[in-house]
């Protein structure tokens, strides 16, 4: 035993989990990346995979041919079956974490059917990301596909405000990315970036390639793009300290975004 994990374990036994010293102590150990190599992309349910075909088979055939080059951890989103159920179930005064069930149980029909479509490229959609059989499929054919929403399921940490549970598949996405510490996460959704205020509704937003956090925040646009709760996961990260999102309906955004190119809209941590 190392003289670091002999005094850890001499403060976790005497101390509380949350001590500070305790919590230093545990942070001394050297940064480790389960998954270096993988990116993570989301793909939309309402933003992509709700407009069907048009919009699914182009980035079908992107993902085939990227893939040649990327290892790519593919997350669902839940879209506009999710949000029916939402509104029927808060109607019923149902509580959040019944209404966290109900929206992945959408994110694994997106990840059912995008599996199928996959499947002849070798690619196979698992019940659940956290680990088990994923790495085994990256080695073999550079892709596997998840339905996006955290599994919290019933215990999900309610909102203040509502019912509708604050983490979906946009933080399910970032946190797998997060906790593998894998190279990039990408989300691939309907507009060419984060703009001054939401581009369906209002004629003259302009779109931001890059910004921060804070600035989304200073901006008001804490809620737009992404589920507001990715930006303060995003800025504790100590991976994955930046997200793209892309126009996923434009053919070769998301072979750029892979590419590096600083396509569509970067938020950054810091
Ligand atoms: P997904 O289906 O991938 O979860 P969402 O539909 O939830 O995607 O979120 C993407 C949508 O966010 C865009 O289609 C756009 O209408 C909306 N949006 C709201 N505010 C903004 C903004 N400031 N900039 C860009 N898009 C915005
Ligand atoms: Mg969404």
């Amino acid at each position: 035993m190392t003289e670091t994990t002999a005094a850890l374990e001499a403060l976790l036994m005497q101390r509380s989990l949350t001590d500070a010293q305790l919590q230093a102590a545990a942070e001394a150990a050297a940064d480790f990346r389960i998954l270096p190599d993988a990116t993570v992309l989301k793909i939309g349910g309402q933003s992509v995979i709700d407009r069907g075909r048009a919009a699914v088979y182009p980035l079908v055939d992107e993902i085939v041919a990227a893939r040649k080059a990327h290892k790519l951890l593919i997350g669902t989103g839940a879209g506009t079956r999710a949000r029916h159920l939402y509104s029927i179930a808060a109607g019923l005064n149902l509580p959040a974490g019944v209404l966290a069930q109900l929206g992945a149980s959408v994110a694994d029909q997106n990840a059912a059917m995008l599996g199928q479509l996959l499947a002849r490229h070798g690619i196979s959609a698992v019940e659940s990301a956290g680990l088990s059989a994923v790495p085994l499929y990256l080695a073999e054919v550079n892709g596997v596909v998840f339905g996006g929403m955290p599994p919290y399921k019933l215990w999900i940490r309610p909102s203040a405000e509502s019912v509708i549970p604050p983490y979906r598949t946009d933080a399910g996405c970032f946190l797998v990315a997060e906790q593998f510490g894998c190279k990039a996460m990408i989300y691939v959704k309907d507009e060419d970036g984060l703009h001054t205020a939401n581009p369906k509704t209002s004629r003259d937003a302009t779109f931001i390639p890059r910004i921060s956090v804070d600035e989304m925040k200073a901006r008001g646009l804490q809620d737009s793009i992404l589920e507001f709760p990715v930006l303060d996961l995003l800025k504790q990260a100590r991976h994955v300290r930046q997200v793209q999102i892309v126009n996923g309906l434009v053919p070769g955004n998301l072979t750029r975004a892979l590419a590096g190119e600083p396509v569509g809209t970067i938020i950054t941590a810091s």
